[in-house]
Parts: C-alpha cells; sequence; structure tokens
C-alpha cells in the first residue's frame, strides 16, 4: 500500500484547511496530506485559508487569511481588537461550545499527563460550571501605559506576545466604569504633561493602571504603578486628579505602587495611600452547588482586599468553586485542617465556619495581613495564618511539632496554588501527614493532573473532579477536585 504522502510547507505558503481541533493556546487545528497546522484565529468547523508563519518537518503555525466557510460554532465577537490582543483567544468561539472545549481540555489532561483511565475520568467529573453571561466578569483589570508616535499618553492591552500597547479604554470582560477611570487619568497625564513609564529607558514616571471593583459592594480601587525617582513627589497635581477620581460613585481607594525595577514584574512592593482606604472590600456568598441555578444558601462572608493580595478575578464563578470546595471538604465542625496558598484567606475563613480549626499558609505577607483582619472582621478566632511558602512552611512545622500537634495529622487540606502547580516537596509532606481528604483546586489543569497522580500514587483516590469557568472567551478553566485517602 503505498503510503500517505507528507507534504512539507515552508513559511509564507497558503493552505487550504478544514479545522477539526482547537489547541491548548485556543488556536485551530487542522491536517493537510498528514501535515499538521496550528492556524491562529481559525475556529474548529472552520474551512481557511491559512499562510505559514513557522513550518516545521511534521507541523507549522500558521495564521488565518482567509475565511472560506464559517463553523456553525462561530459567532461575531464583542471586541473589535480581539484578534491583536493576548487576552481572549476564543472570543470568536460560541460560549457554548468554549464551555466543550474547557472540558474536553481538563478530561484529557487527566487521562494524558495524570494518566487516570478515561473510565475513572468520566465516573467522576462533573459537568463544567460556566457562566450566565460571560461578559463583564472580570473584577481586576492592569492597564499598561506609555507613549504613542505622536507622544500622547497611552493606554490599552500588550498585542499578543508583545510590549506594544494597542489603544483601547474598553474591555469587555471588565467593569463598564474602567472606561470612564482611564479617561480621567490618560487626560490628567496629557493636560500636566505626566510621562509615562518607556521600558526600554527605564526613564518616565507611569507604568501601569490597577483597577479592582468589588462586585457585591461597588468599592471602587485605583493604584498607579510609578518609577521611584520621581514618585517620590507623588503625581504632579496629584490633588486634580484626586479630586476627579474621586467623583467616581463607589471608589474607595486611590493608590500608588512603586516599582523603578527594570521588570516585567508590575506592582511594586511599596504601596502609598493618596485617598480614602488602603483596600476595599467585597462579600462572598456560599451556594448550593446540588440545586439548580446554585441558589445562596445565606452564608456569606466579608473580605478586605489590598492592593498587592491576590483576590479571584470573577466573583460570580468564585462563589461557585469556593462552594464546590466547601462540598468537597465535607466538614461536620470537629474537623482540622490546611488550606495552603490561601491568599486572603478567602476559603479558609468559610472553612473555620464548619471546622475546630483551620491553618493558611500564603507566600505574600500583604495578603496575610488581609486574612488575619478579614478573620476579625467576620469574628472568625478558629483560623490562622503563616506566611511562607508552603514547601517551606508545611515540612518545618511536620518536623518541628509531629507527634504534638493535630495539624500534622489534620482531617482535610486544601490546596489551591498558583498555575505552576504544588511544589514536590509540599506534595510530599501532605502525603505524610495522611489527610482523609484532599481539596485540591487549580487554575491550570496540566500541572493539577501531573499533582493528583503523585497524590493518588500516594495512597488516595480521586473521588470527584468539576471545572468552573472563570475565564470565558480565553483558553483557562478553574478546577475543584477531591480525593479520598484508600487505607
Ligand atoms: N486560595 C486563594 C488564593 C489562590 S491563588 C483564593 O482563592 O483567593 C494562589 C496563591 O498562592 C496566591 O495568593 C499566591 O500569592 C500564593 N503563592 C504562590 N506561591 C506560593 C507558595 N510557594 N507557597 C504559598 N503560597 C504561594
Amino acid at each position: 500500500m503505498e503510503k500517505e504522502m507528507c507534504q512539507s510547507y515552508k513559511k509564507n505558503d497558503l493552505v487550504t484547511v478544514t479545522i477539526e481541533d482547537i489547541g491548548t493556546g485556543g488556536e485551530g487545528i487542522g491536517k493537510v496530506n498528514g501535515f499538521t497546522l496550528f492556524v491562529k484565529d481559525a475556529v474548529v468547523g472552520d474551512v481557511v485559508e491559512a499562510r505559514i508563519t513557522l513550518a516545521k518537518k511534521q507541523y507549522a503555525y500558521a495564521r488565518m487569511e482567509k475565511l472560506l466557510k464559517a463553523s456553525p460554532y462561530r459567532v461575531e465577537p464583542r471586541c473589535p481588537h480581539h484578534r491583536r490582543c493576548g487576552g481572549c483567544q476564543i472570543q470568536a468561539l460560541d460560549y457554548e461550545r468554549q464551555l466543550v472545549y474547557k472540558q474536553q481540555k481538563v478530561r484529557n489532561n487527566l487521562i494524558r499527563i495524570g494518566g487516570f483511565d478515561s473510565d475513572c475520568v468520566d465516573r467522576v467529573m462533573e459537568p463544567i460550571v460556566g457562566m450566565e453571561d460571560p461578559y463583564r466578569y472580570r473584577n481586576k483589570a492592569l492597564y499598561p501605559v506609555g507613549t504613542d508616535r505622536e507622544g500622547h499618553v497611552v493606554t490599552g492591552f500588550y498585542a499578543g506576545r508583545t510590549h506594544t500597547i494597542v489603544p483601547s479604554t474598553e474591555c469587555y470582560l471588565g467593569a463598564e466604569v474602567n472606561k470612564q477611570i482611564l479617561e480621567i487619568i490618560v487626560a490628567h497625564m496629557e493636560k500636566y504633561h505626566v510621562s509615562a513609564y518607556d521600558e526600554t529607558t527605564g526613564r518616565g514616571l507611569v507604568r501601569h493602571i490597577l483597577i479592582r471593583k468589588g462586585f457585591n459592594t461597588g468599592e471602587i480601587m485605583v493604584c498607579l504603578v510609578i518609577n521611584k525617582e520621581k514618585g517620590k513627589e507623588g503625581i504632579p497635581q496629584q490633588a486634580q486628579l484626586l479630586s476627579a477620581l474621586s467623583q467616581i460613585k463607589g471608589m474607595t481607594s486611590v493608590s500608588v505602587s512603586i516599582n523603578s525595577e527594570k521588570t516585567n514584574v508590575i506592582m511594586g512592593k511599596e504601596i502609598h495611600i493618596l485617598w480614602g482606604r488602603g483596600e476595599i472590600r467585597d462579600v462572598i456568598h456560599v451556594r448550593d452547588m446540588g440545586k439548580e441555578g446554585y441558589p445562596y444558601t445565606g452564608q456569606e462572608l466579608t473580605f478586605s482586599i489590598s492592593p498587592l493580595s491576590f483576590y479571584q478575578v470573577n466573583p460570580i464563578q468564585t462563589e461557585k468553586l469556593y462552594s464546590l470546595a466547601l462540598e468537597y471538604a465535607d466538614l461536620t465542625g470537629r474537623e482540622v485542617l490546611w488550606d495552603l496558598y490561601c491568599g486572603i484567606g478567602t476559603i479558609s475563613l468559610f472553612l473555620a465556619g464548619k471546622a475546630r480549626q483551620v491553618c493558611g499558609v500564603e507566600l505574600i505577607p500583604q495578603a496575610i495581613e488581609d486574612a488575619r483582619a478579614n478573620a476579625e472582621r467576620n469574628g472568625i478566632d478558629n483560623a490562622f495564618f503563616y506566611v511562607g511558602k508552603a514547601e517551606e512552611v508545611l515540612p518545618a512545622f511536620y518536623a518541628e511539632k509531629q507527634g504534638e500537634d493535630q495539624l500534622c495529622r489534620p482531617d482535610v487540606m486544601v490546596v489551591d496554588p498558583p498555575r505552576k502547580g504544588c511544589d514536590p516537596l509540599c506534595l510530599e509532606t501532605m502525603l505524610q501527614m495522611r489527610p482523609d481528604r484532599i481539596v485540591y483546586v487549580s487554575c491550570d489543569s496540566a500541572t493539577l493532573a501531573r499533582d493528583l497522580r503523585i497524590l493518588c500514587d500516594g495512597g488516595y483516590e480521586l473521588r470527584r473532579v468539576r471545572a468552573v469557568d472563570q475565564f470565558g472567551h480565553t483558553v483557562h478553566v478553574e478546577v475543584a477536585s477531591c480525593l479520598q485517602r484508600k487505607d
């Protein structure tokens, strides 16, 4: 039998291809003569003419040049910048199909990376929790500030994989008020000749604008990230700027963060409050995830959030995620437990309401300050917190307190690490501590799958997995999972 031809292509070749799948970066995947193409901006089901941008032996990257036949899953994106912006990779894909993609992504990672068999995965995975309205969901926005060719101050977003600012004050994922805030700041900078930071020279004052809004309280925080030397004197004609910003309904806190480093890290560690309080508050309600529409249970907590602290970006979906974590923890009131990577203590404090004792661990000191204040504000006295790396605090605690403290043999451990997942030392200590249950909340299903495999090889069984879409129109997805000790 004749072998299937595997024709090679080279840069700039034009190819007609039918898109059959979606890649990890949201790109369309299609095959021509056994050759795989990853096509930016193509939607699954499309037939497109694509131009090759980078060719390898067996596969190539390409860009959609012409849409020949639109997929039934293709929709009109709300944002005119969606192709250039690095933020939304799949805004042209119908939202219901986005959910199918994310459910499959989690399933595939559990099978391929985690090595779980497909029957097991299909048994434990529940349907993804989608959003009712996948726009205007973000409570946080970070805008870079720069200067355009004509010397005007601009703010907007970075074009995908670059640091070129595409001017735009309107992002359909963010709060509507962001536009008004950005316009006030840009107008002020123009009027008083306040310079924007220039990454190449390291000169100029204003680097980024952080805006946060408590969706349930309406409280707004603005934090300008500025370059130190000039930042000492604050922002020129600061009083005028503060007067304009403070007129905005809900404005609660205006601050500056000093960052003089030549770095991609956005926030500087030093914060100075210019107007109002140093934090905003938000309320999170617990929901009943077993009932249709996920109604509120009546349990709720109020949280303080300062500029440097992590806070989940999608408040509505966060309530669902936390409610699942709480359900998976299955507490009776007698348990002793850990909440690793606890941020401002959100999950910890919900757990504390149903447990004997909770201990949170978090790297960022300001977040732990928030966590302690949050415990006090909500009248919770059975939660305490450590600042440090989970992979250092946990083994040190275990080595020192073994046999003395019940936290060395906890009932439940909750972990919610950043994208890179848990450190091996953290996982190893968790296995030594032998909790009955582990609730693993993750924003990266690949590292989740890797870590779940380690925990299952160490004596646990995967019981429940449920994805929650916190990041509509992007390829990211949050997952809650639950493991049970086998003996
Ligand atoms: N559970 C919290 C925070 C989750 S985000 C919430 O839902 O709000 C992950 C958190 O882990 C961040 O606050 C980050 O600062 C923290 N973090 C990152 N690396 C860490 C480490 N090695 N040890 C402890 N915390 C860490």
